[in-house]
């Protein structure tokens, strides 16, 4: 299966909607970063590098749902940072629901069982859940010991609790396709987490770690092995099949990161979640300041090894919505 039903026919109502008011540039999925402090201190990490004075800072409710209204996008991802430090998430994630927005909030779900309770399920919500492999190789990505046990087994609770369950999981050039075969195979069969992210690493340029970030066509050779022999469609993903045909290399795109915009503590992030070229006060200037034809790859250095969702699912997401086959295609998964 790809993404719930009823998601897809609400992003794809929103889609048709910006289509009839001939709208060539929109909000898809925002992501929102309420605060950039973590509990844990992964090397490759691009996020928490920030000043002590920065890290201190937790955005206020008020302003975050601005954010979301503002810029209209139907789904709304919460990172960080480690979005359970926030002292009042439960009080965001209840407000977007409110609002039928689709909410995944991304953790690395050590702080669960102190949170939990402040939660519903609902077909809106879904945690979000940072796993980038089995035991050893997910502690070893973390940098620390016990992590992984400590997920699975509040995932595990969260799921008697009746909550829906995402994993993201990001690869690197330390791993193999058996690797990701054997953790893809083992979030979907034995954790039966609802879905499933994949995340090639970007480059950040502040991450500890510099030597293992993916690139394209070790990104591309990568995802064809893991894919192979039937695997991709037993696996439940929370991408588009024409995103997972561009990580194979079957397809390829252009960046279109002005629909996943991000907003953080600095405010709209130019020009995406991934790169920091400054920041606008409002979607409207983002989207109207930001040349956008000077990203992606081919065009700015940076972008070079990006196969990032946050550059290429919305163009994705796009192609798919162009196309009767696709659309058909994208909902049977
Ligand atoms: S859990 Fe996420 S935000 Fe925290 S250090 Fe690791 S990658 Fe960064
Ligand atoms: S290719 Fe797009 S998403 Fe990736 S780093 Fe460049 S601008 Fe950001």
């Amino acid at each position: 299966m790809g993404i719930p039903m009823r998601q897809a026919i609400r992003v794809g109502s929103y889609l048709v909607r910006q289509k009839l008011a001939r709208r060539e540039k929109f909000a898809l999925t925002l992501e929102l970063e309420p605060l950039f402090a973590c509990n844990l201190a992964c090397a490759g990490c691009g996020k928490i590098q920030h000043p002590a004075g920065v890290l201190k800072q937790r955005m206020p409710v008020d302003r975050a749902l601005a954010a979301v209204e503002e810029c209209g996008a139907p789904v709304v991802s919460i990172a960080g940072g480690e979005p359970l430090m926030h002292p009042e998430i439960e009080v965001l994630v209840a407000e977007l629901v409110r609002r039928k927005k689709f909410v995944y909030l991304c953790t690395n779900a050590l702080l669960m069982p102190r949170k939990i309770d402040k939660f519903r399920p609902s077909s809106y919500f879904s945690w979000a859940v940072h796993i980038d492999g089995l035991q050893e190789r997910h502690d070893a990505s973390v940098c620390k010991e016990g992590v992984f046990a400590q997920a699975v087994d509040n995932v595990k609770d969260a799921q008697r609790r009746g909550f829906r369950i995402t994993t993201n999981s990001t690869f690197f050039s330390t791993d193999t396709p058996a690797s990701v075969i054997e953790v893809l195979d083992y979030l979907n069969d034995e954790l039966d987490v609802d879905q499933m992210m994949l995340s090639p690493a970007y480059a950040y340029d502040k991450a500890p770690d510099q030597e293992h970030f993916l690139g394209v066509t070790e990104t591309r050779e990568l995802f064809a092995k893991v894919f192979a022999d039937g695997r991709r469609k037993k696996w439940r993903f929370n991408h588009s099949p024409k995103f997972l045909d561009f990580l194979e290399g079957k397809v390829d795109f252009g960046c279109t990161a002005w629909a996943i915009p991000s907003y953080s503590l600095y405010g709209w992030q130019r020009p995406c979640y991934l790169m920091g070229d400054g920041y606008a006060e409002t979607y409207r200037e983002l989207l109207e300041d930001t040349d956008w034809e000077s990203y992606g790859r081919g065009r700015d250095p940076r972008c070079a090894n990006c196969m990032a969702h946050c550059g290429y699912e919305p163009t994705a997401v796009l192609a798919t919505m162009g196309s009767l086959r696709e659309s058909i295609r994208a909902l049977n998964g």
